[in-house]
């Protein structure tokens, strides 16, 4: 009997992406679900992903399929839970399986297709322009040769390649290969026991010789280079050795671990009663008590990670494996050292910061179960890891945990699902918890543990208001230029947040009023000083900066607002002695980058350091006593629905970081909105307060966690064309829904152009709304040939972090 196969296929366009095919009987033994296979698709041949296998008769329809092509994998490199978790994703999230399956692998893992052109003989007339003939005689004169190559020695060649591919003068052959490989590093390893080995040393006369066995039995399996130079034998004794039959020279896979920076380590600690009644909870949970979500709400020094590690801890000494996750900008070296301090070997470490090589690596080690601990950032959540006892999601309220392009997944989701199917405890940390999450554990749907006190000595520091309206000063007012002052004088150290990088975000001419914008986007170029350009951070478009108005050639421009540039300017003027870093993406653009700067901090090397966001999070530096905000309001403006709630977690948390030693700390707030009730309940710390507030402006604009949303946006570079088509399929979705269902749209996107196209948007507000997914699958239909033809594209997004 036959065999189907359903393959998750690499083609755009295709809202499902899973299609059917016949299993050849010389293949069946290879196509399982995870591995990764080549299928026909229309005139193409596509990557795809087996998802599952059956029988003939249970496959549906009679229609011909067509057969798979070819295996790429001896062994799946996906578990059959991620495969899983895949066909959940795409049927309940539109995801599509191919993307987000791949989307797991480390590039390294990911294999590519070379297409090897030859010359196809000499046969029949062959009439070709002269330009034509070259490339056809290069080829023959070289054999089998990648595509690749000939473009590079004829950029223009695609075109001619193809139509002689058709003609039958060249043929291919395609080959495919994984990036990147396992490094493997050849092994001395003992054939004998510690014992008899030390015996058998003593009984040999060479003295090198008698040093390999000494040496191996100490240590076990050693690479052969390392124990020829500890050792100052020959590879001709150790030769003699394996003649001998004492040892054996093996190849063993090599891993390339990611460096640590020891200087963030710290002595292990007793932990509080506070600590350990979290820590007991989570034991509960794993011993099958209570096995609800936990919400560890701590203050921000509280000592969380002291908790996670204890409760990683308890996990393996039960034999199962821990996931945590951070998010990106909060992974720093201190986390990093923290973990690998107490863990070791057993840790695997996924965070862009790595190298190919490492990052291919680590994960090597964990889908061959040597890794029991995973420390990483978004994608970490797909670990390839077996028998999870424990996820933890530190900081869960970031807005990082989404991926806001495809696969639009949230992490949070993903370790709730990954936890359900393991039987796992899911601890979601934070000072400031998300308003979601806030509301399950009021609901009792979380258990919420608390950690009300910081660590030791150290108390939250105390806040203080400057209200913009009455002082002036520019960037720094005066009290926070005073309070900087007196820390640059008793040399502790200073953290000033202004999020947002560049000079100044807008430029402003006197006499029209017009800002400059970009000209692909409906946004305005910020200026950055320190290059002399104008750049427009949604699509990357930049150019040097004008000293006339575009529009009406006045030569009087305005930088209106400031950014980190401008801040550091500012501190450098009123301060010249002091020593400034700037931490924002322009300055951590290179690989480790990050790390430097942060140490470079931590060591003393700099009295202020200024950035955005990204120095917001878990950053834990003793010397730090002054935390300044320079516009506590700036995101207040924006019309999203989250924007109160995420300038009550930036202020808090960055506020958090000062006085987390010995030093008290304080914190100064600068705004022009200090009635706010967001910034009221960051600068009194009242987290109840702000939910309470939150809470009831959400019921009131119908929003999470009143109702949950869907986002479908359309986008085209004709706008027309992009309302059209999604007001079609806005029509298709009203009649779908049931009626207590909102759907609103379709209307200008909050950016209406961005990189030359319109986007609309159409919000749907639901409560219930059961096959929401293939409501909106079946109303794309409305709409599938102009996205076949790529006149318009679509994305959903459900559960948007932001409608901005
Ligand atoms: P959070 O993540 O809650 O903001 P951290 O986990 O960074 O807090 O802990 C804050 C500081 O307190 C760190 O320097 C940490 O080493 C220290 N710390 C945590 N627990 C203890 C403890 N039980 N005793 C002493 N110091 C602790
Ligand atoms: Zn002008
Ligand atoms: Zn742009």
């Amino acid at each position: 009997m036959n065999a189907v196969a359903v393959v998750a296929v690499d083609a755009p366009y295709e809202p499902d992406g899973r299609f059917s095919y016949l299993v050849p009987s010389a293949l069946r033994p290879k196509v399982v679900p995870g591995v990764r296979v080549v299928v026909p698709f229309g005139r193409r041949r596509l990557e795809g992903i087996v998802l599952d296998v059956a029988t003939a008769m249970e496959a549906a329809g009679g229609r011909l399929l067509r057969p798979i092509l070819e295996v790429l994998d001896d062994e799946p490199p996906f578990t059959p839970e991620l495969v899983r978790l895949a066909v959940h994703l795409v049927e309940t999230r539109l995801i599509p399986p191919y993307r987000l399956l791949l989307s797991m692998l480390p590039p390294a893992v990911k294999t590519e297709e070379r297409r090897l052109i030859r010359w196809n003989g000499d046969d029949g007339p062959i009439i070709a322009l002269p330009e034509e003939a070259e490339v056809l005689e290069w080829i023959r004169d070289r054999g089998p040769v990648a595509l690749e190559a000939i473009l590079r020695r004829f950029p223009e060649a695609g075109p001619i390649v193809d139509d002689f591919l058709e003609r039958g003068w060249l043929a291919e052959a395609r080959v495919r290969k994984p990036r990147g490989r396992t490094k493997t590093v050849r092994f001395a390893v003992p054939n004998a026991a510690a014992p008899a080995l030390r015996e058998a040393a003593a009984s040999l006369r060479g003295i090198r010789q008698r040093a390999v066995l000494e040496t191996l039995a100490e240590r076990g399996p050693t690479p052969v280079a390392e124990l020829l130079r500890l050792t100052g034998a020959s590879r001709s004794s150790l030769e003699a050795l394996v003649d001998a039959g004492w040892i054996r020279l093996e190849a063993r896979p090599l891993s390339r671990r990611p460096e640590v920076d020891a200087a963030w380590r710290r002595p292990t600690v007793e932990l509080t009663d506070d600590q350990k009644a979290a820590v007991r909870a989570i034991e509960g949970a794993l011993d099958g008590g209570d096995r609800r979500p936990i919400l560890l709400h701590g203050v921000t020094g509280s000592g969380k990670t002291e908790v996670y590690l204890a409760a990683i801890e308890a996990t393996l000494a039960r034999g199962r494996t821990a996931l945590l996750l951070v998010p990106e900008i909060a992974l720093t070296p201190m986390m990093l050292a923290r973990v690998e301090q107490r863990f070791g070997d057993r840790v695997a470490i996924l965070h862009s910061g790595l190298g190919a090589g490492e990052r291919h690596d680590e994960w090597q080690r964990i889908r061959r179960g040597e890794a029991s601990v995973v420390v990483g950032a978004r994608s970490a959540v797909f670990a390839p890891l077996a028998d999870i006892g424990l996820i933890v999601l530190d900081e869960e309220h970031e807005a990082s945990y989404k991926q806001e392009e495809t696969p639009r997944y949230h992490a949070r989701e993903i370790a709730r699902w990954r936890a359900a199917h393991h039987g796992a405890v899911f601890v979601l940390g934070s000072a400031t918890p998300s308003v979601e999450s806030y509301a399950l554990a009021r609901a009792g749907r979380y258990r919420l543990v608390t950690l009300p006190r910081r660590v030791g000595s150290a108390r939250l520091p105390d806040v203080r208001v400057v209200d913009l309206r009455k002082e002036g000063g520019g960037l720094l007012s005066r009290p926070l230029r005073e309070a900087i002052e007196e820390r640059l004088r008793r040399g502790e150290q200073v953290i000033l947040l202004q999020n947002r990088r560049g000079y100044a975000p807008v430029m402003l001419c006197r006499r029209c009023g017009r800002a400059i914008e970009c000209p692909h986007c409906a946004v305005t170029l910020t200026y950055h000083r320190a290059d002399g350009a104008l750049r427009c951070h949604y699509c990357g478009y930049e150019q040097p900066m004008v000293d006339r108005c575009p529009f009406c050639g006045s030569p009087h421009l305005i930088p209106l607002g400031g950014g980190t540039q401008r801040v550091e300017e500012a501190l450098l003027h009123s301060f010249p002695e002091a020593r400034v870093l700037r931490m924002d993406r322009d300055t951590t653009g290179r690989r480790g980058a990050h790390a430097e700067l942060l140490g470079r901090f931590l060591r003393g090397e700099a009295d202020i350091l200024v950035g955005t966001q990204m120095i917001a999070k878990g950053l834990d530096i003793p010397r730090v006593t002054l935390v300044g905000i320079v516009l506590a309001d700036a995101r207040l403006g924006f019309p999203d629905f989250r924007a109160a709630e995420r300038t009550f977690q930036l202020v808090t948390q960055v506020a958090g970081r000062a006085g987390r030693g010995e030093l008290p700390g304080e914190v100064i707030v600068q705004t022009y909105m200090p009635d706010h009730p967001s910034i009221r309940a960051a600068v009194t710390g009242d987290v109840a307060a702000f939910f309470a507030a939150e809470i009831a402006a959400r019921k009131k604009g119908a929003y999470p966690p009143y109702y949950r949303l869907a986002v479908v946006q359309a986008d085209a570079r004709d706008a027309r064309v992009a309302r059209e088509a999604l007001g079609a399929v806005t029509e298709r979705l009203r009649m779908a829904v049931v009626p207590e269902t909102i759907v609103v749209g379709p209307a200008p996107a909050p950016i209406p152009k961005l990189r030359d196209r319109f986007r609309f948007h159409t919000l749907i507000k639901y409560k219930q709304e059961p096959e929401l997914a293939s409501k909106i699958r079946r109303a794309l239909r409305e709409i599938e040939r102009p996205v076949r033809r790529q006149e318009v594209a679509v994305t959903v997004d459900f559960d948007p972090e932001t409608l901005f």
